[in-house]
């Protein structure tokens, strides 16, 4: 079957991300993108991981075109704050270049147990730790190379792949300006209901006041209205909330001074934790939290009383970390939140879109949607990833903080979960050990040891080689040596934003 005509419903980053994408893996194929104005965008979703850069970057959007046109800023991973019962944090970094990490370099396990032992703690030998630490950006400036450079960023020496934070609402708006220049058609409507043929299949989509739009193949990315595979499929609902109980967002916005670190922070609260995602022009915030335990008033509240200002959010989200059990059903294809939503931790919700989105393309599911191979290329690595995201972000909430009933009760209602503890087996002597499928997919095993050590859930200490001592204390002087050649990180965003 040869699909000409693909419509998506939804404007939001996953409707916008889907045009580009499907556009150029198809550029012959007629996209109509159907949004709603008067409904609008959620406008949240601001903190990323580097594939996104990936992605953009093979649509043609460079890092400076995000900086320039989204706010954006450079984000090298999160640091955890207050979790484990005390006031300590712990970071989970994007892995930099080989030569300047050590969980990616190609040293053997007794040389990062060395690590660990004389440092005490991985961030303290963490290349990307120290560039935080510093606020600068993992770029040195190399004059003669910009002759061959079409950005800004590839004028300059690249020692860690960063991913992004943007302001929501304008990567949607830039994302359908640049698709709207691609031949990208925009209706602004809102979409009444979906007409199939006998088995269930779209073959046009009614919209309020003009005619149907006919459609070989629909797009769903309606966000929470959910109208592809949930009004219209009835699509069997998978729930993570016997696991993550966190169900509403408080979001707030706190000024900056311009100079913030490329990094976000995840604080633990009383009864969840609040994202603090820097931007160009403010910090981006929200609590989410346990709607059993708290409610939008207290828990602005106690962030107000954390950050010492008064604090207003004119929103409240609400949501079931679950997914739906496929995402390719019939020609339909759900992405973003229309088709599944996990919680903020980790910022994975846009990482699964254009992940879902390459295997969409590389399946060539656009032509072959209706064989049963194709549905399955699409739909099983989907599962996949995200029961790997959920088990993930489980395992950060067990912890040793116990001040509430939200901490004391967390291990004991969702403990400890069978993956998980076979990834603690397997990271917890050998930290380069490779985890099976199901739990590497979603996240790395570096990705692992990081959150698994940085809760004290393993603990490597063993006895240390001359050899290692040397490698380590080479190692450190490297990473020194480059963190001091590195652009601060507001000079990087200045130096793109004027370039
Ligand atoms: C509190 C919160 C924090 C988040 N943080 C992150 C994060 O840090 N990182 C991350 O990757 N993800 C995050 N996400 C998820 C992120 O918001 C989504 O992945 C995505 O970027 C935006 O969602 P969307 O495009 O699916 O939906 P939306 O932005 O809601 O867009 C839905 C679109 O559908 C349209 N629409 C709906 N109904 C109709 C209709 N009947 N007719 C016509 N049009 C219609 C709307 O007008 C809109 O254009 C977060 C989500 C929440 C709730």
């Amino acid at each position: 079957m040869r699909t000409t005509n693909v419509t998506i419903v939804g404007g939001g980053t996953a409707g916008w991300l889907a045009a580009l994408r499907i556009h150029h893996a198809y550029p012959h194929a007629k996209i109509t993108l159907i949004a709603s104005e008067e409904i609008g965008i959620l406008g949240a979703g601001e903190g990323t991981v580097p594939l996104v850069t990936k992605f953009l970057g093979d649509l043609g959007i460079s890092i400076s075109d995000v900086v320039k046109n989204c706010s954006a800023t450079l984000k090298l991973g999160i640091l955890f704050k207050n979790w484990c019962g005390g006031a300590g944090e712990y970071l989970h970094n994007f892995a930099p270049s080989e030569t300047l990490d050590e969980l990616s370099s190609g040293v053997n396990a007794e040389t990062i147990e060395c690590v660990v032992t004389k440092y005490k703690h991985l961030d303290d030998i963490n290349f990307s730790a120290k560039l935080i630490k510093n606020k600068k950006a993992p770029y040195t400036f190399i004059d003669t190379l910009s002759f061959a450079s079409n950005t800004p960023e590839q004028s300059m020496s690249c020692h860690s792949f960063p991913a992004l934070h943007f302001d929501a609402n304008k990567l949607a708006a830039y994302l359908k300006q640049v698709a709207i220049h691609r031949g990208i058609r925009n209706v602004d409507a809102k979409v009444v209901s979906f007409r199939t043929n006998a088995a269930k299949e779209v073959y046009a989509v009614e919209i309020e006041g003009g005619p149907d739009i006919s459609t070989d193949f629909l797009v769903d990315c309606s966000g929470f209205a959910r109208l592809g595979l949930g009004k219209l499929h009835n699509e069997e609902w998978v729930s993570y909330s016997d696991k993550l109980p966190v169900d509403t967002a408080v979001p707030f916005f706190i000024p900056h001074n311009n100079d913030v670190a490329p990094v976000t922070e995840a604080i633990a609260m009383k009864y969840g934790w609040v994202w603090k995602i820097p931007v160009r022009d403010r910090y981006g915030c929200g609590y989410v939290f346990d709607s059993t335990h708290t409610n939008k008033e207290e828990a602005l509240a106690e962030a107000e009383n954390y950050f010492g200002m008064s604090l207003v959010s004119p929103k409240e989200f609400k949501f079931s970390a679950g997914r739906y059990k496929n995402t390719l059903v019939k020609n339909c294809l759900a992405l973003g939140l229309a088709q599944s939503f996990i919680e903020p931790l980790e910022a994975t919700s846009i990482y699964v879109t254009c992940n879902v989105l390459d295997s969409f393309c590389y399946a060539n599911a656009l032509n072959t949607w209706d064989s049963k191979f194709t549905q399955e290329d699409v739909n099983e690595p989907y599962g996949i990833l995200m029961n790997g995201v959920a088990t993930f972000v489980h395992l950060h909430y067990i912890t040793n903080r116990k001040d509430t009933a939200f901490w004391q009760e967390f291990s004991s209602k969702y403990p400890l979960l069978e993956e998980t503890e076979t990834a603690i087996t397997t990271l917890k002597n050998h930290p380069k050990a490779e985890l099976p499928l199901e739990l590497h997919m979603a996240f790395a095993e570096q990705s692992w040891v990081k959150i698994l050590s940085g809760l004290g859930r393993v603990e490597y200490g063993f006895p240390t080689t001359k050899e290692a001592e040397t490698y380590c204390a080479a190692l450190e002087k490297n990473q020194n040596n480059v963190v001091r050649s590195c652009m601060g990180h507001q000079e990087f965003i200045e130096y793109l934003e004027t370039s």
